[in-house]
């Protein structure tokens, strides 16, 4: 397909970044399951590891099929480059890679994916960073967090688990203030209910693991750039502005531009840190993302019909659903995700610890696992699994109070997933 900025999203979603394959004409992008690419010869190997032509050398860097879908979510997030990797977690760290380093530390929400909360308290300090957690519904709090050592601001759109919305134009603008990029992470939202650059964030980080593969078979991440940050401005990023050292004293910015960052994710982040998406994963996900805004359009559908049921239920006590008239968060909806609230949510029960044990074993359609963004409805109960190591006021901080259960809303047929939860509360009251 010709660059067609014109084009729609459900047009996007399935010809972005592809065209039949020169070689066969093959009208589906082929899995290149290979290493390794042939050399024209030695003078087009010399020009590849110079960055001066863009190509293929090995699949660690760069891959057909990879390559494909990088440019089909960068086009689909509004963005001039996208960087796959082998999961969200890794895509977080090669977000964060170019930006820090020892000493340096990154402003995040309270309300994130409970692997994220871990990799960013604990794991992080390994490399000498570390991460102020902070209370994003609170800006000025968000402002006073931020110190001449803060490299980048990071939130989730459609923040877990409760599914509330982030006001990310007012972050934005705290984090343009300050001279660093806003990292959103769209995992729960997707391209297709919110556009985090388009309200300011400067890159998007996915866990393509959920809706953008949509039925639970890869565990992959992408990072996309918005090409609009200025890396020089300030000397905050040498990795970016200043020569680069692990690349023979390259400066990414002034060679590349708006594409300063995706270079680097590749010719740095992905060539040391190695943590590559595989072909194989690339292709499922490609194939996910054709559908993209079809099934996004029935999770929200059903999340809604689910919610508001739940909602009006005598063993429920609260729906934190975004989609809900009753949620603080609802006029937030409107305008940073104006298809829809996503499909993820909790339930707090009447009954407590033990009323939400039963209703997860009661269940029947919904799978009780530790997943998210699955054609299937899923369900966990935090506190008794990933959240688990937390103190109770940790749990309650984080949404995961003990008397709660969380939802991953699917595709399934609404009065189906509405019954299966009739018959499970039924029995989790009794
Ligand atoms: C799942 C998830 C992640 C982590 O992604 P993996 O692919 O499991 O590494 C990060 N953020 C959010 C919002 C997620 O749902």
């Amino acid at each position: 397909m010709t660059d067609g900025p014109s084009y729609g999203f459900d047009t996007l979603q399935i010809h972005a970044g592809a065209r039949p394959d020169p070689a066969t004409g093959a009208r589906q992008t082929p899995i290149y399951q290979t290493t390794a690419f042939v050399f024209r010869d030695a003078e087009h190997a010399a020009a590849l590891f110079n960055l001066q032509e863009v190509g293929y050398i090995y699949s660690r860097l760069t891959n057909p099929t990879v390559s494909v879908l990088q440019e089909r979510i960068a086009t689909l997030e509004g963005g001039v480059g996208a960087v796959c990797c082998s999961s969200g977690h890794a895509a977080q760290i090669m977000a964060l890679f170019p930006l820090m380093g020892p000493g340096k530390n990154v402003v995040v929400s309270t309300r994130l994916y409970g692997g994220t909360v871990t990799q960013f308290s604990h794991t992080i300090k390994r490399f000498g960073w570390s991460a102020t957690f902070v209370d994003f519904d609170d800006l000025d709090a968000v402002k006073a967090a931020i110190d001449d050592n803060t490299r980048a601001v990071f939130c989730e759109s459609i923040a877990n688990p409760g599914g509330y919305i982030t006001d990310l134009p007012a972050i934005a603008k705290i984090a343009d203030a300050a001279g660093i990029p806003l990292i959103v992470d769209n995992t729960s939202a997707t391209p297709y209910l919110c556009r985090p650059i388009e309200h300011g964030a400067t890159l998007v980080v996915h866990s393509l693991t959920k809706y953008l593969t949509g039925n639970g078979t890869v565990t992959g991440g992408a990072v996309v750039d918005s090409g609009k940050f200025d890396w020089s401005a300030n000397d905050k990023f040498p990795s970016l502005a200043a020569p680069e050292p692990a690349y023979h004293g390259l400066k990414f910015h002034e060679t590349f531009g708006p594409l300063a960052f995706t270079f680097h994710g590749i010719a740095v982040g992905l060539r040391d840190l190695g943590m590559t998406l595989n072909p194989q994963a690339a292709h499922y996900t490609l194939l996910g993302t054709e559908t993209l805004s079809l099934r996004m359009q029935k999770h929200v559908e059903n999340a809604m019909e689910v919610a508001t049921w739940l909602e009006k239920h005598p063993a429920v006590e609260a729906v934190t659903y975004a989609g809900l008239p009753s949620s603080p968060y609802n006029k937030r909806v409107k305008s940073i995700c104006p298809k829809g609230a996503g499909a993820l949510f909790t339930v707090a029960l009447k009954g407590g610890y033990n009323a939400c044990i039963k209703l997860v074993d009661s269940l029947e359609i919904f799978s009780h696992v530790a997943n998210l963004g699955d054609a299937r409805s899923l369900v966990i109960h935090s506190a008794s699994t990933t959240h688990r190591q937390l103190t109770k006021e940790q749990q309650v901080a984080a949404g995961a109070a003990p008397n709660v259960v969380r939802f991953s809303i699917g595709i399934e047929d609404a009065a189906d997933l509405i019954a299966d939860l009739d018959q499970a509360l039924a029995r989790a009251s009794a």
